[in-house]
């Protein structure tokens, strides 16, 4: 018997918080890298304990802990992209900040996660500037729901034309690329992601999908981190997005029920 060895160059590393469920965070993120056969490597910024009814406690683990494990992962690997999800406050924030300033990855999919689905508070609302300030300007593509536009840019998002002036409001604001997902949008159509690019003049192209009727936990995490592991692939950012939202609709497709809640997890096998 043989075994393969292979040295696989492509891998990318997540930055986020760690789902006990296993339906979101850091859990949906390396089921992502390994769907895409890149090797996934993790920091993990905050914990929940979560199942399928809802978060019951969160911790914040010290930003010098959070900072060894990223060293760790730069000390060692060739890094193609690194997701950020849950970053918990501010302090995380500016820690994970001053770390990519300092290893400047090629690429970085920001997924601004701030509230759950199920109603928790992810990042504290105080956070909101360092995200704005630090982060978004150091990534090459930021994966706002809905929701999270419309706290990045303070006013509501209420369509399909307010969803075009949104994604280039926020390229406006300091962002490179912007995927504006419209799954919140309730409007009986298909679901139509945005992408404005500000390296290719902030063209926007639509990305669109039959809607499901089905509610998902996890497809932001998983999103965003298909995204990023197509960019560590090297595809190009208009395809790794496409690529990106094909999976998530694939994934959403074979969605199971693991717990006694109702909420569906994504399939990645
Ligand atoms: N838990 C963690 C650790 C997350 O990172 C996220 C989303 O990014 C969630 C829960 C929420 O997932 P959802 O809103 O899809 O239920």
């Amino acid at each position: 018997m043989t075994i393969d060895q292979d040295f696989r160059p492509f891998c990318a590393l997540t930055i986020a918080g760690s789902d006990s469920g296993g339906g979101a965070g850091i859990q949906a993120d390396l089921k992502t890298f390994a769907a895409h056969r890149v090797h996934g490597l993790s920091a993990i910024a905050a914990l929940t304990a979560q199942h399928t009814r809802g978060v019951t406690a969160v911790h914040v683990p010290d930003t010098g802990f959070l900072r060894a494990q990223i060293d760790a992962c730069f000390d060692d690997f060739r890094i193609g992209a690194v997701k950020l999800g849950m970053l918990a406050n501010a302090e995380v924030i500016h820690a994970v900040a001053d770390a990519l300033e300092h290893y400047r990855p090629a690429h970085i999919v920001l997924d601004p996660v701030m509230v759950a689905t199920s109603g928790a508070r992810l990042l504290e609302p105080e956070a909101l500037d360092a995200l704005r300030n630090r982060l978004m300007p150091l990534a090459s593509l930021i994966t706002p729901n809905l929701p999270e536009a419309e706290l990045l840019l303070g006013h509501r998002v209420a369509d399909g034309a307010a969803m075009q002036s949104a994604s280039a409001e926020l390229l406006g604001a300091g962002a490179r690329a912007v995927l504006l997902k419209g799954g919140h949008l309730e409007d009986g159509g298909d679901v139509v992601d945005l992408l404005a690019d500000g390296d290719d003049h902030g063209s926007i192209e639509s990305i669109r999908h039959p809607r499901l009727a089905i509610d998902a936990h996890g497809t932001g995490c998983t999103l965003a981190s298909a995204v990023a592991a197509g960019l560590a692939l090297g595809r190009p950012l208009s395809q790794a997005c496409i690529d990106a939202s094909d999976y998530v609709h694939r994934a959403l497709r074979g969605g199971y029920r693991p717990g006694r809640g109702d909420v569906v997890v994504l399939d990645h096998f």
